[in-house]
């Protein structure tokens, strides 16, 4: 790693591969056309974003490559799966069902559409972060249209029974979206055995370039576009395609796909001896998250009576990158509403850190961090 840094927030974002940044380099300067262009220079990006699309496909499992949209990320496959989806089915019916610890980029959209109007449930989670599938079943109306609930939690880590639940959506005919963000590379992801229709990748997540994501839309859907503008997504997302983008999404993903069931095992072997080590190491911290239904890579712990924030910058001192609850709350101090949802005190919630592992760590990197991690709480503590 770089300066040796030792990187643990791979739950916020990760670094581009050489071989995908060697793909994409070719696409900001001498392959520069304009995919919507006649020419032959334009043919080249034209077919990149193709290429890109079919790896998409591939990857997880959808029938047709127009099934496949790319977006500026997962906040806007997020917003537009939610808005478009609601939208487009507003004269069918207006209630939405999501969970509480969903991402921003859901529970944000979520707001935005009570603000026009429609309707929306919020799932409670048990102390693990598992949603209730009793309780989904209970929440469908007459009038759902959607279900969105996420794959693998960034904070928490904890995976949602996404096949049980595509099967009930399936049942009662409302469309079922998932934020796959954190899972994708992490977990098998294939929509039809999911049974998904909708489901939203990141590319900065997987060793892909940050600003680039995508929709997969099954075929049949109805969904009204977000960006509007020229035609380019098959008249569904208008704006010049971000070509090297793209082209890194599709080989990130082509390659984290390929080694998926390694990178997994890898990423477990180090959370799970980094749980140990901690627990024997530091008194009085907890695991949050389900134990077993988990990201492979995420570990979150509280450690009473200390503040996670001043933990992360002190480990920060010793070239540890990790996060207090979410990368997205470090810039606000109330407690996380992931944590607030498994039962966390706002207390227990602030004495919070997340380490979440990549393909880059290592075991002696772990007994590290472990090492300065011990001193650290048990300075705070000693001086609280
Ligand atoms: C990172 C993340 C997002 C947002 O993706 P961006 O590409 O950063 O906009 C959405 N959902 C989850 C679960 C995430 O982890």
């Amino acid at each position: 790693m770089i300066l040796s840094l030792v990187y643990l927030d791979h739950a916020a974002t990760t670094m581009v591969r050489d071989v995908v940044l060697v793909e994409m380099l070719p696409f900001w300067k001498e392959e520069f056309g304009n995919a919507s262009s006649v020419y032959p220079l334009a043919r080249v990006s034209r077919e990149a974003i193709e290429c890109a699309r079919r790896r998409v496909q591939l990857a997880i499992g959808a029938v047709f490559p127009e099934e496949i949209f790319f977006t500026s990320g997962g906040s806007e496959s997020d917003n537009w799966a939610l808005c478009g989806v609601m939208r487009a089915h507003a004269g069918k019916g207006r209630h939405l069902i999501t969970s509480k610890i969903e991402h921003k980029a859901i529970l944000n959209s979520c707001a935005w559409l009570e603000k026009e109007g429609f309707d929306v449930t919020y799932l409670d989670v048990d102390a693990k972060g598992e949603i209730n599938l009793n309780q989904l079943d209970d929440a469908i109306r007459e009038d759902t249209v959607l279900i969105s609930i996420m794959f693998a939690n960034n904070e928490i880590g904890t995976i949602e029974p996404i096949e049980e639940i595509g099967k009930i959506a399936k049942r009662h005919h409302v469309l079922f979206h998932v934020d796959a963000v954190q899972a994708m590379g992490c977990l098998p992801v294939d929509v039809q055995k999911l049974g998904v229709d909708l489901l939203s990748l990141s590319a900065h997540k997987f060793y892909g370039p940050k600003g680039v994501g995508a929709l997969y839309v099954k075929k049949g859907t109805k969904i009204e576009p977000l960006i509007f503008g020229g035609h380019q997504e098959f008249g569904m997302r208008a704006g010049t395609e971000n070509v090297a983008g793209i082209v890194g999404l599709g080989k990130a993903l082509e390659l984290i796909v390929k080694e998926q069931s390694d990178y997994a095992t890898k990423l477990v072997s180090l959370r799970e001896a980094f749980i140990k080590e901690v627990q024997k190491q530091i008194p009085f911290c907890h695991l949050n998250g389900h134990r077993v239904k988990r990201h492979p890579g995420n570990v979150n712990f509280s450690f009473e009576g200390v503040d996670g924030r001043v933990v992360t910058l002190l480990l920060a001192e010793k070239g540890i990158c990790c996060s207090s609850g979410s990368a997205c709350n470090s810039h606000d101090s109330s407690p996380s509403h992931v944590l607030k949802a498994i039962g966390l005190s706002d207390q227990e919630a602030n004495s919070t850190v997340r380490f979440t592992f990549g393909r880059e760590n290592s075991f002696s990197e772990m007994e590290y961090v472990v090492k300065m991690l011990k001193e650290i709480v048990n300075r705070l503590r000693n001086d609280g």
